[in-house]
C-alpha cells in the first residue's frame, strides 16, 4: 500500500499557488480530456467492426461515430479556448501546454470554426477516394489491376512490355489531377482557420518545426547519405544495362526499376530467402509466430499481454466457409487509449508475417507503455508519428537479425549468409532509395505544393525536376502536363504531407538500434540479439512511458544523446558503401 507523504505526516497538503492560466486550462482539461477519451473509444470501436467485418451497417456505424468525434474535436469553443489559453502559456505548466496544443492539431482535420469549408473538404476527400479506388487501369486495352502491373514490372525482361506497363500505371493522374488542385485549396484553407500559413506548415508544426526547418532536417539526412546513394544509383544502372542489355545510361530509367516510383529497388540481390526456413513444413504456424513474437518483448523484461488482447483481436485469415469480409493490411489499434490494445492480422506461417507480427506487437507494447496515470488520455501517443513506426520498425530490424532468428530457431545454428550481400539487399529494398525518394522527391514536392504556391500547369514538371535531380531516375518518354504523375502516389491523395513520417521513422530506428547495440547489449549492429536482455526493455521504457508529454527532441537527446540524424544510417551501411566502391571502380558516377 502506498501512502501519500502529507497524509503519514498528518498535515494538509499544502495548496501550490497556480496561476488563474493554469486553474482554467486544467478545468477546461478535465472537460475534454475524458470527453476525448470515451468519443475515441466509441470511434475506434466501431471503426474496428467496420475493418474486421466489412459490410454496409458497420460502415454506415463507423460514419457516425467518425461525425461525433470529429464534431467534439473540432468544436469551436474547444479551438478558441485552447488558442486562448496558449497565448499564456508562461504561466502553464509544459504538459498542459502540450495537451492544449493537442487539443488544437486534433481540431486540425474539421474546425468548425468554419463548418462550410470543413464539409467540403469532407465532400472533396470521399470524391477524391473514391476516383482513386474506383479507378480501372488498362493494358492494350484489356483492364489489369495495380498489381498486375507491379507483377509485370517485378518480373518482365522485355523493356518494351515494360515500359508500357509503367506507362499505364500513370493513367489516373490525369483524372486526379482538378480534385487534388482543388483539395489544395480546402487543406490549406483548414489549415489557416488554425491559423497556420497552410497545410504543410500544419504538418511541420506538429514536430513542433516551421516548414523550413522540416525541409532542413530531410535534406540534412541526404547530405549524409549521398555518397552512398551515388555508390548504390551507379552499381544499379551498371547491373541494370547489363540485364536489359542496353548502354549504361547517366540516370535511371523509371521503368528499369521494379517499383512504379523508384521508391525501393527490389529484385537485384540474389540474397537471402528467409522464407525457406518458415513454413508449416518446419513446424511453424500461425499461432506460433505470434506467440514468439510476444516472447520477444517477454525476454527483454515487458509484461505479457492483456488477456482482452487475445480475446479480441483478429489475428489470422479467415477460416474457409466463412464468408465475413476482413481488411487484409496489418495494424495495431488502441481502442480506449488504455489496455485494451488489439492486432488486426492474417498471420501465415511465413517470414513476411513472422517479421510483421513482431512490428505490430512494437505499436502495441508501445501503446500499453504510455497508458499509465502520468499520461493524460490526449497525449496518449507516440512523441511524434515517426516515433510510432520508429519503434516498431526497430523491432522487425531487431528480429531479422540472424542471432536472433537462431536462437528463436528460425535459422539452424550452422547458417551462413554473405553479410555484403544481406547488406546490400537491406539498403536497396528497404533503406536507402526510399529515403531519396520519401524525404527527397516526395516532401519536396508536397511543400512546394501546399507552401510554395506552385503553378497548378507546373504540377508534373516539377515532379520530374526532383525525380532526376534528386533520385537520379528519369522517364521512359517525355511527361507534360497533360499527366499528373505525382498524383498517382496514394499517400499524396489520401494523406497528404505524412509521408516524410516514414522516413524519420527509419532514421529514428538506426539511432535507436546504434545506441541499444554499443552501449547496452555491446554487440555489432549487424549480428545483434536483443532477446533475453532485460537492460533492453527497461531502456525502451525509459521514452516509451513518457507518450507525447515531451518534446521529442528532449527525448531523443535523453534516448540517444543525439539529435536526430542519418549518421548512424550511414555507419550500419559503410560496409556496403566500400565493398560498391571497388566494384565501381572506373565507372561513370551520378547523372
Ligand atoms: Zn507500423
Amino acid at each position: 500500500m502506498r501512502l501519500f507523504p502529507a497524509l503519514v505526516l498528518g498535515v494538509p497538503m499544502i495548496a501550490q499557488t497556480l496561476s488563474p492560466y493554469q486553474e482554467r486550462a486544467e478545468r477546461f482539461l478535465q472537460l475534454v480530456n475524458p470527453s476525448y477519451q470515451s468519443l475515441t473509444a466509441i470511434q475506434q470501436e466501431a471503426l474496428w467492426a467496420a475493418s474486421t467485418n466489412v459490410k454496409p451497417e458497420n460502415d454506415a456505424a463507423a460514419e457516425w461515430s467518425s461525425k461525433a468525434a470529429a464534431a467534439f474535436n473540432g468544436n469551436p469553443f474547444l479551438i478558441k479556448e485552447a488558442r486562448e489559453l496558449l497565448q499564456h502559456r508562461a504561466e502553464l505548466k509544459p504538459i498542459t501546454v502540450r495537451e492544449l496544443q493537442r487539443v488544437l492539431f486534433n481540431a486540425a482535420d474539421a474546425p468548425m470554426t468554419n463548418p462550410q469549408l470543413t464539409g467540403r473538404r469532407i465532400a472533396m476527400e470521399t470524391r477524391q477516394a473514391s476516383t482513386q479506388n474506383g479507378f480501372t487501369f488498362k493494358l492494350d486495352g484489356k483492364t489489369i489491376s495495380a498489381n498486375g502491373l507491379d507483377k509485370i514490372l517485378e518480373e518482365s525482361k522485355d523493356l518494351s512490355e515494360r515500359q508500357k506497363a509503367w506507362t499505364a500505371s500513370k493513367e489516373n493522374g490525369p483524372v486526379l489531377r482538378d480534385g487534388l488542385i482543388q483539395l489544395r485549396d480546402l487543406r490549406n484553407g483548414c489549415a489557416q482557420e488554425l491559423g497556420y500559413k497552410d497545410f504543410f506548415a500544419l504538418q511541420a508544426a506538429k514536430h513542433g518545426l516551421t516548414s523550413e526547418e522540416m525541409l532542413k532536417l530531410h535534406r540534412d539526412f541526404l547530405t549524409v547519405l549521398k555518397p552512398l546513394y551515388l555508390q548504390l544509383h551507379t552499381w544499379a544502372k551498371y547491373e541494370l544495362a547489363k540485364k536489359y542489355q542496353q548502354p549504361v545510361p547517366k540516370a535511371l530509367p523509371a521503368h528499369w526499376i521494379n517499383n512504379r516510383w523508384s521508391q525501393d529497388w527490389t529484385g537485384m540481390v540474389d540474397g537471402v530467402n528467409f522464407d525457406a526456413f518458415v513454413n508449416k513444413e518446419k513446424g511453424w504456424t500461425s499461432e506460433k509466430i505470434v506467440k514468439t513474437a510476444e516472447n520477444f518483448f517477454l525476454s527483454i523484461g515487458f509484461s505479457k499481454l492483456p488477456e482482452s488482447f487475445w480475446q479480441k483481436s483478429d489475428l489470422y485469415p479467415v477460416s474457409p466457409g466463412e464468408t465475413r469480409k476482413k481488411n487484409s493490411h496489418a495494424s495495431c489499434w488502441h481502442i480506449d487509449l488504455d489496455q485494451d490494445v488489439r492486432s488486426l492480422m492474417s498471420v501465415e506461417p511465413n517470414f513476411q508475417w513472422f517479421s510483421t507480427a513482431h512490428h505490430e506487437l512494437g505499436h502495441g507494447y508501445y501503446q500499453l507503455a504510455y497508458s499509465n496515470p502520468a499520461v493524460p488520455p490526449l497525449l496518449r501517443d507516440s512523441a511524434t508519428t515517426a516515433f510510432h513506426e520508429a519503434m516498431a520498425e526497430l523491432v522487425s530490424l531487431a528480429t531479422r537479425q540472424v542471432p536472433y532468428m537462431k536462437a528463436t530457431g528460425v535459422l539452424p545454428a550452422d547458417y551462413k549468409a554473405d553479410p555484403i550481400q544481406v547488406l546490400l539487399a537491406e539498403a536497396l529494398e528497404t533503406a536507402i532509395p526510399f529515403m531519396f525518394w520519401g524525404s527527397g522527391t516526395m516532401t519536396e514536392w508536397e511543400a512546394d505544393f501546399y507552401a510554395g504556391n506552385m503553378p497548378a500547369d507546373q504540377m508534373n514538371t516539377r515532379w520530374w525536376k526532383l525525380v532526376r535531380d534528386i533520385q537520379g531516375v528519369e522517364p521512359p518518354s517525355p511527361r507534360s502536363e497533360a499527366f499528373c504523375d505525382p498524383a498517382t502516389k496514394t499517400h499524396i491523395n489520401d494523406a497528404p504531407g505524412y509521408y516524410f513520417n516514414y522516413n524519420i521513422a527509419f532514421v529514428l530506428k538506426f539511432q535507436f538500434h546504434d545506441y541499444i547495440c554499443k552501449n547496452i547489449l555491446k554487440q555489432d549492429p549487424h549480428a545483434a540479439n536483443y532477446a533475453g536482455n532485460k537492460e533492453v526493455g527497461k531502456y525502451l521504457r525509459t521514452w516509451l512511458e513518457k507518450g507525447a508529454t515531451e518534446d521529442w527532441r528532449k527525448l531523443l537527446k535523453d534516448a540517444t544523446g543525439e539529435e536526430l540524424n542519418t549518421r548512424a544510417m550511414a555507419e550500419y551501411f559503410a560496409p556496403l558503401t566500400k565493398w560498391l566502391e571497388k566494384q565501381n571502380k572506373g565507372r561513370q558516377v551520378g547523372w
